[in-house]
């Protein structure tokens, strides 16, 4: 029923449509009858004040291929995440050309939701303690762990142990950042990843540190170029960040998760961008702490 609305609402979004189609199971999206209602939530929650206006403001990462690139052809970001943050607004009635999307760094995600800039964010965002002083998490919807880039070339660098002492580039407020200098790496900090590439190109930097999955990103940008070494050594818990204590908000784009799992719509999200690179994983359950 859910995934029938979603085709119809979200017309735009061809993608949706299409797995209301392939999905099989009720197969009857297409005669479901055009007028059906927008989705109603209860007055005064997140979920009614955004179905209402139409619209919605989202945060994610311009510069991280995979999950969150800018498209300079339309000037929307295009990636897992953004799969995720469409799945999101379409069970709010909202299609994508009613998405405005904001550029978020590693170091404006609680910012922009502290002060309303951003409605959500999903923006390789990981969950934590710190974070959930200011703002809360629905999810995780994905499990990254943090990593090392090299140049092609480099064979001295493995693991972790090899970056002590040694400059490492990552990203101010990051996650992979604070855990650079508990390891004894010397970080050389700037604000998003891909401004970390010109100076390990350049050595002034021996390697970059962030998640898995946005290295692996950055290596397929930059074929034969760079290569990712060693095994992750943190749990990067992916979350969508979201206003401290809206636990309806929370709970309800949980609820939207666990189905998106269940319908394939998840999957089909993973498939279309970051699977071009890296194979599907089960999602985690999510914490609805
Ligand atoms: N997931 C980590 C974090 O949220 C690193 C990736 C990023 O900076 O977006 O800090």
């Amino acid at each position: 029923m859910k995934r029938m609305r979603i085709a119809l609402v979200a017309a735009a979004a061809v993608s949706a449509l299409a797995l209301a189609g392939c999905a099989g199971g009720d197969g009857g999206g297409a005669e479901e009858p055009s007028a059906e209602p927008a989705p109603t939530f209860e007055a005064g929650t997140t979920m009614a004040t955004l179905a209402e206006a139409g619209e919605v403001t989202i945060g994610t990462k311009f510069d991280q291929p995979l999950f969150g690139l800018l498209d300079p052809n339309t000037n929307s970001p295009v990636g897992f995440d953004v799969e995720i943050a469409k799945i999101i607004a379409s069970e709010l009635g909202i299609d994508e050309e009613n998405i405005e999307w904001v550029e978020t760094v590693s170091a404006n995600r609680e910012p922009f939701i502290q002060n309303g800039e951003v409605d959500f964010v999903v923006a390789t965002y990981t969950i934590n303690d710190k974070r959930k002083e200011v703002v809360s998490f629905a999810g995780p919807y994905y499990m990254a762990g943090q990593s090392i880039l090299v140049l092609a070339d480099n064979d001295d660098i493995k693991s972790e142990e090899d970056l002590v002492g040694q400059p490492v580039c990552s990203v101010t407020g990051s996650t992979p950042a604070a855990k650079l200098t508990e390891i004894g790496a010397v970080p050389f900090l700037t604000d998003t990843y891909s401004n970390c590439l010109e100076p390990l190109r350049s050595g002034q930097v021996v390697a970059v540190s962030t998640d898995n999955v946005i290295l692996a990103g950055l290596a397929a940008q930059n074929e034969g170029e760079f290569k990712v070494v060693g095994e992750p050594f943190t749990e990067e818990p992916y979350g969508i960040g979201l206003a401290l204590e809206d636990t309806e908000f929370r709970d309800w784009i949980n609820d939207v998760l666990e189905e998106a799992y269940e319908d394939g719509r998840y999957e089909e999200a993973w498939n279309s961008t970051a699977g071009a690179v890296l194979p599907y994983v089960e999602p985690p359950a999510v914490d609805r702490y």
